[in-house]
């Protein structure tokens, strides 16, 4: 933040803090963006003023490049406001903001729970390094409430992982009761926010440990692969900060520029995108071929009571789940005729994906409630009149190939 001396007469909106934060170097005689600081070695004068910078290995003053550097904080900086952290740790991929600070808060002997829609490398990375390092993941139903959770934790009992909305089949979570119920248990509650981005503010709802995925609606533009870690409180900011460096934990300035360049127009992005999004998933939510539109932000769709409870706006991805009549290769038929959805994993950037998830519903504490195909949609910033023609399009091909004749209401 340039004015952390001025008085502020009111909150200023998000639009207004993206337009700002992390951009300290404009108040000295500067260019409008940071600086791309790229470096391995940091000289000094003189061995005593080496020695003196080697004891803030903490704080943002490295003595070598694999701390970061001015680069990395200020994009450190954007992330905490967004989320209403107080500290950042800027990480390699998503996937490593998830994995950090799981090391961070686990060790040998120790349990922790993961809710069942949690994001697929999450779990691989569950099942695999942590159970190799002795520690127990025990899946719970992402519906689950504090009682529930309550009745799951152990005396070694050291995280409580959440991921909300799930990224694949979109369960709402009640943060705020699981946190509690983790934290009279003295756990530590993990959270994928990459859903929320700033829509929910973890802080808030009892989450001690924010995770997002940059890659996605950050950058905005699907060339960057980043990852946040975000605390609220010191002795959490520290666990963290000395497990990333433990792990030589490490992002590419460059990557950390683009992605400052992508935050300046995410609100605006996000806006479009919650609007297109949300338009889709009604249209699709009118169509006979669709068995449920799993949107939060859409009235009646499953987890909406409580997204609209903790949540101040949503993302612009979203799964369909189609009629049970329909097979997966019909899904798929109609996914292939698609002419301005490109097929991939990933989201948040300008362009709008598509992806058949059928075979990544992996559920091991309860049945997952659909029959038919499912199909996840990212919404990007094309014209929407266009996106819809081009899926009224995809639902002839799905109707012909599943040799049904569903009349179109
Ligand atoms: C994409 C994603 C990640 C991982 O991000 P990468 O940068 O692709 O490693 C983590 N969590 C969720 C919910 C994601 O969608």
């Amino acid at each position: 933040m340039p004015d952390d001396q001025a008085p502020r007469n009111r909150p200023q909106a998000l639009a207004t803090r993206l337009s700002h934060a992390g951009r300290a170097g404009t108040r000295v005689r500067g260019f409008v963006n940071p600086p791309l600081l790229r470096g391995s070695t940091m000289l000094y004068p003189s061995c005593e003023e080496r020695q003196a910078a080697g004891a803030t290995r903490l704080d943002q003053a490295p003595n070598y490049g694999v701390m970061g550097n001015a680069t990395h904080h200020a994009l450190e900086d954007v992330i905490a406001e967004i989320e209403g952290g107080t500290r950042c740790q800027i990480v390699s991929s998503g996937l490593a903001a998830v994995t950090t600070p799981l090391l961070a808060y686990l060790k040998s002997g120790d349990h922790c729970l993961v809710p069942d829609s949690v994001y697929g490398p999450t779990r691989a990375f569950c099942d695999g390094l942590l159970t190799r390092l002795g520690i127990e993941t025990t899946y719970y139903r992402a519906d689950i409430d504090a009682a529930g959770i309550a009745a799951m934790m152990r005396p070694n009992t050291a995280v409580l992982y959440l991921e909300s909305p799930g990224s694949h089949t979109f369960e709402v979570q009640d943060v705020p009761g699981l946190a509690g119920a983790a934290h009279a248990r003295g756990a530590k509650v993990l959270m994928d926010n990459t859903w929320g981005i700033h829509f929910f503010q973890p802080f808030r709802h009892g989450v001690d440990v924010s995770i997002q995925a940059l890659t996605k609606y950050v950058v905005g533009h699907s060339d960057v692969l980043l990852g946040s870690v975000t605390t609220a409180a010191d002795e959490d900011w520290k666990r963290v900060r000395l497990t990333a460096l433990a792990l030589g934990q490490y992002a590419s300035p460059d990557d950390c520029w683009l992605a400052l360049r992508g935050v300046r127009t995410m609100s605006v992005r996000l806006q479009h995108q919650m609007r297109s999004g949300l338009a889709v998933a009604e249209w699709f939510a009118g169509r006979p071929e669709v068995a449920g539109v799993l949107h939060p932000a859409l009235p009646g769709a499953p987890g909406h009571d409580l997204w609209r409870r903790d949540f101040t706006g949503a993302c612009s991805l979203f799964g369909v789940v189609f009629q049970p009549e329909f097979s997966n290769a019909a899904a798929c038929a109609m996914v292939d005729s698609l002419e301005l959805f490109g097929i991939g994993a990933s989201w948040g950037g300008f362009e709008s994906l598509v992806l058949p998830t059928t075979g990544h519903v992996v559920r091991t504490a309860g049945a997952w409630d659909y029959d038919g195909p499912l199909v996840r949609f990212h919404i990007g910033l094309e014209d929407i009149g266009d996106l819809i023609a081009d899926l009224d399009r995809g639902l002839a091909v799905l109707r012909a190939h599943s040799g049904l004749r569903v009349q179109p209401g």
